[in-house]
């Protein structure tokens, strides 16, 4: 899964290495920038998840960079604010910043603020969904949809689809299936493993005719082709 990128503005050196560390450990991956006048250019370039803005910096202070990034941009904001004053700045102007943390802070506190920011704005994390092309399968919920509607699946089918879909492209030999789907007696497994396939695939063909979603790689096994 791909690191969230947080992007740090903070000219005092000591605390930018602090919340750094913090965020490395936490699982994020950072930059730093010390100026204010840089931030603009590089996020048009590339765009992180969040930004921790902090007010006064050199190039540029962070309540105008704020207000600047609101024009073009609705990217996460948290605004790092050393004092009480600065604070009822903040608050005082529309900003457009989504949180705000008061130096000093616990980094303890500011990574779960960060957090809950990410996650108001993208949704809960679901590592648990499988996607390719209009399947999706929820382990979770034992569910998979095609284009929104329900396949239903037997146990064995929906544990052949979940290594397939795992993996779009790879080809996969009916040992390796057979071994990966769960509580499966191996003697005789490819011909269980061709016989599981054939229902999967009728049942797949039923609401996305002719896709060829699962397909034969002779004399191999089978991939999960993501391409139509
Ligand atoms: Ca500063």
């Amino acid at each position: 899964m791909r690191k969230q990128h947080i992007l740090i503005v903070e000219d005092e050196s000591k605390i930018a290495r602090v919340i750094r560390d913090y965020l490395v450990n936490a699982g994020f991956q950072v930059s730093w920038l010390d100026r204010g006048d840089k931030v603009i250019p590089l996020i048009k370039q590339d765009p992180p998840d969040l930004i921790l803005l902090d007010v006064m910096l050199p190039g540029k202070d962070g309540m105008e960079l704020c207000r600047e990034i609101r024009k073009f941009s609705l990217l996460p904001i948290i605004i790092l604010t050393a004092k009480a004053e600065e604070l009822d700045r903040v608050l005082g102007l529309e900003l457009g910043a989504d949180d705000y943390i008061c130096k000093p802070f616990s980094p303890r506190e500011m990574v779960a603020r960060i957090k809950s920011v990410l996650r108001r704005i993208t949704g809960p994390p679901c590592p648990e969904k499988l996607m390719a092309g209009p399947i999706s399968l929820d382990e979770n919920r034992h569910q998979v949809l095609i284009a929104g509607q329900e396949l239903k699946l037997t146990p064995s089918e929906f544990g052949l689809l979940k290594v397939l879909l795992a993996q779009p492209n790879r080809v996969f030999s009916r040992g390796e299936l057979a071994a990966q789907v769960q509580g499966y007696n191996f003697e005789g497994y490819e011909r269980t493993i061709d016989t599981h396939i054939k229902n999967l695939r009728k049942k797949m063909d039923a609401m996305l005719p002719g896709w060829e979603i699962i397909q034969t790689v002779y004399g191999l096994g089978y991939k999960l082709t993501d391409s139509y």
